[in-house]
């Protein structure tokens, strides 16, 4: 937990979102500014800023899993998984995310 990390306030539910998922381990909601007809953002509960950061692999397996199954749970078959990783990449939120983006053609390679 990261007191001024906007995710962290989300897993706590201090800042409401629309969760679609919620294990032991991860928190799936909608993106706000949805990309897509389906843009979720997958978390992991510990707070790490990014993936140059280097949770370790057991924390990077859980929240991989969690990406896998939360696109299984909501039955997508074709889908784009991406992690922005520093600003430069567009990252704008420093709690650890991925966004799976799905329901419209999505172009290779992006821009
Ligand atoms: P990034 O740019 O860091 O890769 O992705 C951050 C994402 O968080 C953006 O797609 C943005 O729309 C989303 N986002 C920012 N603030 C909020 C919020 O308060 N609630 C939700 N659900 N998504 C947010
Ligand atoms: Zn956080």
């Amino acid at each position: 937990m990261s007191a001024d990390c906007l995710f962290c306030k989300i897993i706590a539910g201090d800042i409401p979102s629309q969760k679609v998922a919620e294990t032991e381990h991860i928190v799936a909601f909608n993106d706000i500014t949805p990309q897509a007809p389906t843009h979720l953002l997958v978390i992991h509960k510990q707070h790490t800023p990014s993936l140059s950061d280097s949770p370790d692999s057991l924390i990077l397996g859980q929240w991989m899993s969690g990406v896998r199954d939360v696109a299984q749970q909501q039955q997508l078959s074709d889908y784009r998984v991406i992690v922005n990783n520093g600003t430069g990449a567009g990252q704008s939120v420093f709690h650890l995310h991925a966004h799976i983006l799905a329901g419209r053609p999505l172009d290779w390679p992006p821009g």
